[in-house]
């Protein structure tokens, strides 16, 4: 049977609760559970992908397709199951059904309402995931703070699926900061009383808080929000900023956190195995070297908009045993020639990754164009690859006017066009090429080499595509066409032989890597660049 692990948050937003939750997926599957997640976020927006990565980070996609919070990608990491659609809950998605069941007459003349419908609508997601992955635990994490106006439908959900399910079936964890005041030297609790109060005022009582916390929790403090926030002892948890949030799990175990929860979930508890992720830890604690990774891209203000990726260089460096810097680039400043070898003067190895629009792309090939002229490591990633083709073709294929009708509708050699499937597409919002597809890889090339496979499958968020006009010239020229899909028609990786590390993809790479499992492109990335370090020292 599934047990149920409700996640709120209180007193300020950014609590991390998504590393929370994910921490304690982790900390069950290292007991032998399955684990199944759902992000339920308040705003009306359908689902994430139509929202500006500056607002609301990158946008994570799973292999269905669906187009997610950047925390499901948390989750994937370090739950290491890959989820799907139905993880990812909004009100926009929920009123959405809603008012399509009442505008099909499913109603009956009925009024519509927020309770029960919406509510009833919020429940059901709750039953459908649990029907598709049938999980030991539900972990089901509420975005935003308790007390905004827009989650109360989601809260009021809980308080009824909580009682219908019944004790010890399904528990609340909230999670709050307790602020430390220099002044007085002091931690204090009393914002985490007060939202525990509004949460109290709307039915819903915490089982287990988790206090977010710069400092040690004092027992005094410890015991006093136990007894006014009416949880036991055990159960108030110290979360205390860590340098790299893959010690949460651990610094959480040492607390007996997951012991706490299945307790209160009257589930026997089980030995942890996390003696990998202890060694992951280690290797992340006592790295050997450093070296600099430059992301070029337009997002560069908030690195939550290339969060995975960000994730993605450091996995491959906790495998290398080196500490991965990351130096943010911005595309718009490489414009000028000059400018873009000083700001890429110090980097070891570079990548373009993903995005929309013509703003910096200039920038983007002058960054491309150093790489491949100097022997720099470089990885492009969607629109990175798209930027490295039309680089290609225009320094070396003479192919001039080379471009992508995405940044000029009438190119004259529009080497990167819409796929064919997108010529009709209307409005936005799920209408790319989402989700997993296929790809063959060519053996003899340094994509079959890292991959050590000859079909792969990887996750797609793109209307445009490389033109196969072009292709044949594109070869002759020397670019190897390394990943193909399976009908041949959609070039998957693009690639450079004689270079150390010249490859590009129109997936995205990083939504599969995993801190104990690094992707292989971005092995093959870091791997050149310690190589390239080690034969110059
Ligand atoms: N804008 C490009 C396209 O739609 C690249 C998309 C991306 O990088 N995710 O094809």
């Amino acid at each position: 049977m599934t047990k149920y692990i409700f996640i709120t948050g209180g007193v300020v937003s950014s609590l991390g609760k998504g590393i929370i939750g994910a921490s304690l997926g982790k900390l069950l599957r290292a007991r032998g559970f399955s684990v199944a997640i759902q992000k339920f976020d308040p705003y009306i927006n359908v689902d994430p992908g139509t929202m500006s990565p500056f607002q609301h980070g990158e946008v994570f996609v799973t292999d269905d397709g669906a187009e997610t919070d950047l925390d499901l990608g948390h989750y994937e990491r370090f739950i290491d199951t890959n989820f799907s659609q139905l993880s990812s809950v909004t009100s926009g998605s929920v009123y959405q059904t809603v008012i399509n069941k009442e505008r099909r007459g499913d109603y009956l003349g009925g009024t519509v309402q927020v309770i029960p419908h919406i509510t009833n609508e919020i429940k059901s997601r709750i039953i459908k995931a649990q029907k598709s992955f049938k999980p030991d635990f539900q972990i089901i994490e509420i975005g935003g703070t308790i007390g905004d106006i827009e989650s109360l439908p989601f809260i009021e959900s809980i308080r009824q699926f909580k009682s219908e399910v019944g004790i010890g079936n399904a528990i609340n964890i909230h999670c709050t900061l307790l602020p430390y005041l220099p002044t007085s030297g002091e931690l204090k609790t009393k914002p985490s009383q007060h939202s525990v109060t509004v949460l109290r005022s709307y039915g819903l009582q915490p089982e287990i808080l988790v206090c977010r916390t710069s400092k040690a929790i004092p027992k005094t403090e410890k015991d006093k929000l136990a007894l006014f926030c009416s949880v036991s002892k055990e159960a108030v948890v110290e979360c205390r900023d860590m340098k790299s949030i893959y010690e949460v799990p651990l610094a959480l175990e040492e607390q007996k956190f997951a012991e706490v929860v299945l307790k209160l979930l009257q589930v026997p508890d089980r030995k942890a195995d996390l003696t990998k992720w202890q060694e992951l830890v280690d290797r992340i604690n006592h790295p050997t070297g450093t070296i600099k990774i430059g992301i070029a891209g337009k997002y560069t203000k908030l690195s939550d908009a290339y969060i995975s990726v960000v994730e993605s260089i450091k996995h491959a460096g906790y495998a290398d045993n080196v500490k991965t810097e990351i130096k943010w680039i911005n595309s718009e400043e490489c414009l000028d020639n000059a400018k873009c070898k000083e700001l890429l003067a110090d980097v070891d190895g570079v990548i373009v990754p993903g995005g929309f629009g013509v703003r910096g792309i200039e920038g983007k090939l002058n960054v491309i164009r150093h790489a491949r002229e100097n022997n720099l490591p470089f990885l492009g990633i969607c629109l990175g690859m798209q930027c490295a083709v039309i680089e290609y073709a225009r320094n070396v294929a003479g192919l001039k006017g080379a471009n992508s009708t995405e940044f000029d509708e009438n190119a004259s050699i529009p080497v990167i066009d819409l796929m064919l499937e997108q010529k009709n597409v209307k409005g936005y919002g799920g209408t790319m090429r989402l989700g997993a597809y296929d790809c063959h890889i060519k053996k003899g090339t340094k994509a079959h080499e890292v991959y050590d496979a000859n079909k792969i499958s990887e996750r797609h968020r793109h209307r445009y595509e490389v033109n196969t006009d072009y292709i044949e010239q594109l070869k002759k020229a020397g670019l190897v066409f390394s990943g193909m899909s399976p009908d041949g028609m959609l070039s998957e990786i693009v690639e450079l032989p004689d270079l150390d590390w010249f490859v590009a993809c129109q997936f995205h790479p990083e939504f599969k890597s995993r801190p104990e499992r690094p992707h292989p492109l971005f092995k093959g990335l870091i791997d050149a660049v310690v190589k390239q370090k080690s034969a110059q020292s």
